[in-house]
């Protein structure tokens, strides 16, 4: 099996340990994005504050893998049905951004 990851620089995020995310699950929109920057991680948790994404679990799980990624993002190269088949996934500081996002031509 090919070994894949994820990382985030989010680290402000309380799912957020050491880089690693572990949310278990991720969801990710970008209905619209053309670049990374129109992505977001809405399962972002800011450390002792509110929450972009209120379905999802103030808990940690389990180390999020990419496979485990919901996406909205259907211009992004990697994204097939809502799911991301990115081998490896970073996930920017920047209003938690998917920095893998890649234009599909
Ligand atoms: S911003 Fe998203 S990917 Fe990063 S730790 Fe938080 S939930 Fe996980
Ligand atoms: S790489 Fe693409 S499909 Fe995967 S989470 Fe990022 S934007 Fe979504």
């Amino acid at each position: 099996m090919r070994s894949t990851s994820l990382t985030c620089k989010a680290t402000n995020c309380v799912h957020n340990k050491n880089c690693d995310c572990m949310a278990g699950v991720i969801n990710v929109k970008g209905i619209h994005a053309k670049n990374p920057s129109e992505t977001t991680c809405n399962t972002f948790v800011v450390e002792g504050g509110y929450s972009f994404d209120n379905l999802s679990s103030m808990h940690n799980s389990e180390k999020t893998v990419p496979k485990a990624i919901k996406c909205s993002a259907g211009n992004c190269k990697y994204n097939e049905d809502g799911k991301c088949y990115a081998d490896n996934v970073e996930i920017m500081a920047a209003n938690a951004c998917c920095g893998t996002f890649e234009e599909m031509l």
